[in-house]
């Protein structure tokens, strides 16, 4: 299976992703995560990287599509994938479908994690307090907001059309979010809900 997780920041990307591609037997791939790894391994990547993510805004297309493109080639992503975090732009759009269609694959679903706007910045402010990401302060979270509405947002519409978007409802427990999801994913027996 071949999926999308689409949200605003502080949905619940990152956690949903692991449950599900657990479920679903297929590797988890986050550009947030992929950065932040490159910046911590202080690569020419990550830092290239770092000077946008601290602001809150999105990495270049061309760098985000190249390691996109780069970490769906690899072994484990034959099968199937779960992108958490792209495409973002309507230039990754592009680039995902150049990449399905040259290996001859379907994009199966996009599900978005809906979550009320008051909930997402309550969400990221205490996860500032736990984890301590650079780009979880007051001022950058509201910019991130911002540049997914404007961004990010109208590429649902595309998916819309396509007739692969489902909305699942991000609030409440993580395992009930992962249980609805598994739903839209058609994997129903395994939608039981696990801690
Ligand atoms: P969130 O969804 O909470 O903003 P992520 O961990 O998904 O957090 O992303 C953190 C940052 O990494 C983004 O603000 C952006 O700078 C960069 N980033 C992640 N994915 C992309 C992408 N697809 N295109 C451009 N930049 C990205």
């Amino acid at each position: 299976m071949r999926l999308l997780l689409m949200g605003p920041p502080g949905a619940g990307k990152g956690t949903q992703a692991v449950r599900l591609a657990e479920r679903l037997g297929v590797p988890a791939i986050s550009t947030g995560d992929i950065f932040r790894a490159n910046v911590a391994a202080l690569t020419g990547l990550g830092r290239e990287a770092k000077r946008y993510i601290d602001v809150g805004d999105y990495v270049p297309d061309r760098v985000t599509n190249d390691m996109v493109r780069d970490r769906l080639a690899q072994n484990d992503a034959r099968h199937g994938w779960l992108l958490d975090g792209y495409p973002r732009t309507p230039s990754q759009v592009n680039e995902l479908d150049r990449f399905c269609r040259d290996c001859g694959h379907t994009l199966d679903l996009a599900i978005v994690l809906g979550v009320p706007e008051r909930e997402l910045v309550r969400r990221l402010l205490e996860r500032a307090s736990s984890e301590g990401r650079v780009d979880d302060t007051e001022a950058v979270i509201s910019h991130r907001q911002q540049v997914f509405r404007e961004q990010t947002e109208p590429l649902m519409e595309i998916y819309h059309a396509r007739g692969i978007l489902k909305i699942v409802d991000g609030r409440g427990d993580v395992a009930d979010v992962t249980a609805r999801c598994l739903l839209a994913a058609g994997r129903d027996r395994d939608a039981v809900p696990t801690t």
